[in-house]
């Protein structure tokens, strides 16, 4: 049996169901996640460590990034999918890695972000 929690994630004009489920995906091209534009989800493993939960979700939210703001579509830079994933994933990787290894940035990005008007 499966089990998952829901929450909303707002990207672009669009607000993403985040699904958390205990079970890995069968058809998925990313093993511990998945971007689908049809339902307007992000389907993430529940039984990954930290680390890998949040490099996914930030790779998860890169894949929705580029679809919604139309970087996927055709004639646009990542308009294959292997152009799109070798971006996302180093993208992903990279600044997961900088998150990671400098908490300051997001605390007062966090800060920063919330006090705009
Ligand atoms: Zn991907």
């Amino acid at each position: 049996m499966k089990k998952s929690t829901e929450k909303i994630i707002k990207i672009g004009y669009q607000n993403i169901t985040l699904i958390e489920q205990e079970s890995t995906f069968q058809n998925s091209f990313d093993s511990y996640g998945e971007f689908d534009h049809r339902k307007n989800t992000i389907t993430i493993s529940k039984d990954l460590s930290d680390l890998d939960y949040s490099c996914t979700l930030i790779h998860e939210i890169i894949h929705a990034v580029c679809y919604y703001y139309g970087l996927t579509q055709n004639g646009q830079p990542l308009d294959t999918e292997n152009k799109e994933e070798i971006v996302v994933n180093n993208i992903s990787n990279g600044i997961t890695a900088v998150l990671k290894e400098n908490p300051n940035v997001l605390k007062d990005l966090l800060k920063k972000l919330h006090n705009v008007r």
